[in-house]
């Protein structure tokens, strides 16, 4: 299977995910990049997967649909332009040639879906999270709690180490400035903040990431950590309880320039 990052307007990044005939994308917002890379590799349309229902997410469907040679695929809990499959946690697909299980993730919304993949081979898993996990950081709270949020992110930090982590926007660097103020020491996040600036001065995704570095490196994933909690207190945080430093990050996140 190849994995691709097709990016559209400024920071959104549609993955696709094909076998040299079949293919299927994720959070199509726009349909011109994904008929180019259809049209490019020669690829039949079978499958859409969606995460949740954002416009920079949706907006791509009803010009794809008369190219889809399959369902499109989105969260039961959410208003998806339909036709849809709706799915929620637990749930396996079957997408170009490929399987998938659904895990719920609410928090950036209230029904936000993630798609995971765990190849029979025993190669890395493959997550499209959509708004939640970020390289570096997560996704704005605008319908969920910081409460749903912790525990979306607790579920996705628990999968293995090697999944390839395809989050839908490019904001691993912005991320990483915030990161470094809440953990000035991490030698870990300094190593990948200057591979991060090579590859996008050459133009290049920072992602897929993986599980592995983000517990090493995103502060939303380490509010277990006595530096965290302790850069959250000053932030406001009332206590050590992981929801409490996460929401404080949070919010220090929402207003940090
Ligand atoms: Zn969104
Ligand atoms: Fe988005």
């Amino acid at each position: 299977m190849t994995l691709i990052a097709l990016p559209a307007f400024s920071d959104n990044y549609i993955w696709m995910l094909h076998d040299g005939q079949q293919a299927l994308v994720v959070d199509p917002g726009d349909a011109a990049p994904v008929l180019a890379a259809l049209d490019a590799h020669e690829l039949a349309l079978t499958a859409i997967l969606v995460t949740h229902h954002h416009a920079d997410h949706v907006g791509g469907l009803a010009a794809l649909r008369p190219r889809l040679q399959g369902p499109v695929f989105g969260p039961a809990r959410e208003a998806i332009p339909a036709p849809f499959e709706p799915l929620a946690d637990g749930a396996r697909i079957f997408a170009a040639g490929t399987t998938f299980e659904v895990i719920d993730v609410p928090g950036h919304t209230a029904g936000h879906i993630a798609y995971l993949h765990r190849p029979a081979d025993g190669a890395a898993p493959i997550l499209f999270c959509g708004d939640t996990l970020f390289s570096g950081g997560c996704g704005r709270l605008f319908e969920g709690t910081a409460l749903q949020m912790h525990h979306s992110l607790s579920r996705l930090a628990a999968l293995p180490g090697d999944t390839q982590v395809c989050c839908a926007h490019e904001y691993t660097e912005s991320n990483l400035r915030f990161a470094a103020a809440v953990e000035p020491d991490n030698p870990e996040l300094a190593r990948y903040t200057a591979e991060c600036r090579g590859l996008r001065e050459r133009g290049v995704p920072t992602l897929p990431s993986t599980i592995a570095r983000e517990r090493a490196v995103n502060p939303f994933l380490r509010c277990a950590l006595p530096a965290v909690a302790r850069a959250a207190r000053a932030q406001g945080a009332a206590n050590d309880s992981e929801a409490e430093v996460f929401g404080a990050l949070r919010e220090w996140k929402n207003r940090f320039r």
